[in-house]
């Protein structure tokens, strides 16, 4: 208990002489690699959004689904209009932990960062990219991988997508729920 109290006493000594150190500390760095599914990412990206901006919106849920990809390009997720749902594609997020699972985390933050911004109102494509980078960097710094995605997700695209004649979608459509998705809307999916 002794040592205890004291270690108490260092840290709000620390935290009291370097408030700098410690919030840089618990970086949103750390906040990401610690998170354990992409309910915990998507909590991370409510975070920095909040931090930076001061905006939230709390009742969105997440659902996954298999939306293709190719070549040509693909969806990362979307946001159906007038919903409180974000919709990621399930095939990149298979396809980049097949091929670079370091880059997994980054990329879900960085989506899900995308379409959340989406969800505060900013509709137009440049003011959303434009606001994702300047969270990231802000938050993450301009070599994070976060950052990278947000500079030019196109340079990330060849790892992310099947390529078009080699996906095999095996004769079924899968819908995953995260959080309380509308189970209504797509009952017919799961099974
Ligand atoms: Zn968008």
């Amino acid at each position: 208990m002794l040592s205890s109290s004291t270690c108490l006493a260092n840290c709000s000594y620390l935290a009291y002489a370097y408030p700098s150190l410690v919030n840089a500390a618990k970086s949103f760095d750390s906040e990401l690699d610690s998170a354990k599914d992409l309910a915990d990412i998507f909590e991370v990206v409510k975070l920095a959004v909040r931090k930076s901006t001061g905006k939230e919106r709390p009742g969105l849920m997440l659902g996954l689904a298999n939306l293709g990809g190719g070549p040509q390009g693909f969806v990362g997720a979307f946001f159906p209009i007038a919903t409180n749902i974000i919709v990621m594609n399930s095939l990149p997020l298979k396809r980049i932990k097949e091929t670079d699972p370091a880059l997994y985390k980054p990329y879900v933050f960085h989506i899900l960062l995308h379409e959340y911004l989406h969800t505060l109102g900013i509709i137009d494509e440049a003011a959303t990219r434009r606001k994702a980078y300047e969270i990231s960097v802000q938050l993450f710094g301009k070599n994070h991988p976060v950052s990278q995605f947000a500079a030019d997700l196109s340079k990330f695209v060849p790892k992310l997508v099947y390529p078009y004649y080699g996906w095999q979608p095996q004769g079924e459509y899968q819908l995953e729920l995260v959080k309380g998705f509308d189970r209504s809307s797509t009952s017919s999916y799961i099974n």
